[in-house]
């Protein structure tokens, strides 16, 4: 079963690769994008902002040097890409796997319903291993608190149903 029709991502391939989330909520940003009326509130479109640049595309931050590089060595990049590089840099340092986990996670309790046991195990970063102890007093309670970031973005954003077009 296709779970979004656009990337043709199963339920099946999201199970068994986690990070596939990441170009799940890519899909429903530019599903919202293609929604959004003009003139519309500032709000929303700082909140489409943050979602696409801060956490969809969040990258460790690039000095100015390392994005020029970047660019001369991608002769062919677009308007768009150039821009994202060009973000990216200068930028301050922020949290940014614990980002993606909660995006991975919020995908996997909405989508595939597993249990936050499993979740964080499977997407938690810390590298730590894993006993009960540690995820219930530590890892789960982070990942939870992310997550619950990321769900006010995407409510900000009209982006509540995380369902498939
Ligand atoms: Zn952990």
């Amino acid at each position: 079963m296709e779970l979004m029709e656009i990337f043709r991502i199963s339920f099946k391939e999201l199970e068994e690769n986690p990070s596939l989330a990441r170009k799940l909520l890519l899909g429903l940003w530019f599903q919202r994008l293609t929604q959004m009326q003009t003139p519309c509130a500032d709000r929303e479109v700082d909140s489409m902002t943050k979602l696409i640049f801060d956490w969809i595309f969040a990258r460790r931050p690039l000095t100015r040097e390392a994005a020029e590089r970047l660019l001369q060595q991608q002769p062919d990049a677009d308007d768009f890409e150039r821009l994202l590089i060009l973000t990216w840099a200068g930028k301050p340092s922020r949290p940014i796997t614990k980002r993606q986990a909660a995006i991975e996670a919020l995908f996997r309790r909405e989508y595939l319903q597993k249990s936050w046991m499993e979740v964080t195990r499977r997407v938690c970063p810390c590298g730590n291993s894993h006993t009960q102890e540690r995820v219930l007093l530590h890892c789960r309670p982070v990942l939870q608190a992310e997550v619950r970031h990321l769900r006010r973005l995407l409510r900000d954003c009209k982006i509540e149903r995380l369902l498939p077009l």
